[in-house]
């Protein structure tokens, strides 16, 4: 832990210079970084393949491409971004001007799951770089051969003074918000989001918190049924349905049900049937997981899949009917590729119910009614969501991405992600041209003039 204290001040030293927050530098470090992923790319796919069994399509796609681009998004629009902003004032402010400066918090610690463990470990860490500070990166300890080769990664890239990579567990975490770091940005469970919170308290360190949940998918009568059921099965079975924004359960109304669940048992067959073999499919992380989601296929009833492999830690996509809310199925975040569908009749009922639910992270909508939509957007609390989708909300650097309640706090993505790990310092700039005189105390018939002045 010694070590931990060291790390620390080294970084609050290093910040202390001015050098993170320099244009050149921040731009730098982010070509630095895409330079360096890049040139790793085929030493995380296998890292991913070993920790998750992750193919290289999905290595790709949902990790290392999605990181480089949002890399390029940055570079480009970051000299806009840093630009103090100029603000109206008030009449009461006559002579005045107004500015916001975006200013780096100084040593920032990132914490992130074992899911998409490239993905969450670099998007938030190319933002807190983007915005000037120092960072440390805590990936997690579940996902190992992925953090060890992130050590390898910036290791020969960045001092540790800028960014660092620490390897371990929850003690390592406990052991870094103990010390002296300026934020704190967490993703994983809520039950840890929690702790690391009231661990954040004792020293008022600011969080961000992207937390899980049960995310609804809502199949309403007049929605494109082969679609919806592709984009669901998708959505859902990606990464064997270890993603937090996977939908963890589907409402279908009555009258189009079964037509839904024909068309999701050739989607399943066309994505992930035969010729997907269960080599080429992401694993179940690990055995307490693994025995937990086959805990799940007793409830109900199996339409789709169920097939399972201890060994292999494989899970087929498999898809459950007759559920209830009070089986556990209904009451846990799934995050493994099993789909329960539950039907209904009345749409404002099941919104009632939702809503009634901690505050999803995410939430999708099949409906190509444009009222019912609005409806549904207006009705229910959610971090983020799709109209006739799923997951694809959070690969736009245009849309911020987080939760709300119990699904976390605070976003990030693009210029979201610069604005989190930067406050906003606001300057007032006062006229010395002039110097209204009925603010001050001995000003003649001060409180009636500021009275007219204020009406
Ligand atoms: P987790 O909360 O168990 O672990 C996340 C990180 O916290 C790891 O680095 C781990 O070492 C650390 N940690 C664990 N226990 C700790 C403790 N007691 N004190 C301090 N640190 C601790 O989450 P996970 O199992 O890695 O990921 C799965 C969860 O994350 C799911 O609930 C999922 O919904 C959520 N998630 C959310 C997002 C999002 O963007 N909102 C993304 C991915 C996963």
């Amino acid at each position: 832990m010694e070590q931990i204290t060291a790390l620390v001040r080294s970084q609050k030293r290093y910040f202390k210079t001015g050098e993170t927050k320099k244009y050149e530098t921040r731009i730098q470090a982010l070509k630095t970084l895409h330079a360096a992923l890049s040139a790793h790319e085929s030493a995380l796919t296998e890292a991913l393949a070993s920790d998750l069994n992750k193919s290289a399509f999905d290595a790709y796609v949902t990790e290392i491409g999605l990181v480089l681009k949002e890399i390029r998004f940055m570079i480009k629009h970051l000299k806009s971004w840093m630009k103090p902003k100029k603000v109206k004032t008030a009449l009461t402010h006559f002579g005045t001007k107004g500015y916001i400066y975006p200013e780096p918090y100084g040593v920032t610690l990132i914490i992130s799951p074992w899911n998409y463990p490239v993905q969450l470990s670099l998007m938030p860490l190319a933002g807190a770089v983007a915005a000037g500070n120092t960072v440390i990166l805590k990936p997690s300890e579940v996902a190992p051969q992925t953090a060890k080769c992130l050590v390898d990664m910036f290791k020969n890239a960045f001092s540790t003074e800028y960014i660092a990579v620490v390897q371990g567990g929850p003690e390592t975490s406990t052991a870094l918000l103990n010390e002296d770091v300026d934020y704190v940005f967490f993703t994983g469970g809520t039950a840890v989001g929690k702790i690391i919170m009231e661990q954040a308290a004792r020293r008022l360190i600011p969080v961000t918190l992207e937390l899980g949940g049960k995310s609804p998918a809502i199949v309403h009568e007049d929605a494109p049924i082969e679609l919806a059921a592709k984009r669901i099965a998708w959505g859902k079975f990606m990464n064997a349905g270890q993603t937090c924004v996977a939908p963890d359960y589907v409402y279908v109304h009555k009258t189009v049900k079964d037509a839904f669940l024909e068309a999701l048992k050739a989607a399943v067959d066309e994505l992930y049937g035969d010729d997907i073999a269960q080599e080429n499919t992401t694993k179940i992380i690990n055995e307490r997981h693994f025995d937990r989601l086959v805990g799940y296929l007793s409830e109900g009833h199996i339409l789709i899949g169920g097939e399972t492999n201890r060994s292999k830690r494989f899970i087929a996509p498999t898809v459950l009917t007759d559920v209830t809310w009070t089986d556990p199925v209904m009451q846990e975040e799934i995050f493994g590729p099993i789909l329960p569908v539950m039907e209904y009749e009345n749409l404002n009922a099941i919104l009632r119910e939702i809503s009634d639910k901690p505050k999803p992270l995410a939430f999708y909508l099949f409906s190509k009614n444009r009222d019912i939509q609005h409806h549904v957007v207006d009705r229910v609390s959610f971090g983020g969501g799709a109209i006739n989708d799923t997951i694809y909300h959070m690969t736009t650097p245009y849309l911020p991405f987080g939760g709300i309640g119990e699904s976390g706090i605070g976003a990030y993505h693009g210029q979201f992600s610069f604005a989190t790990f930067s406050h906003q310092k606001s300057v007032l700039k006062q006229t010395t041209r002039f110097d209204l005189p009925f603010r001050y105390p001995n000003a003649k018939n001060g409180l009636k003039r500021i009275k007219l002045f204020l009406k």
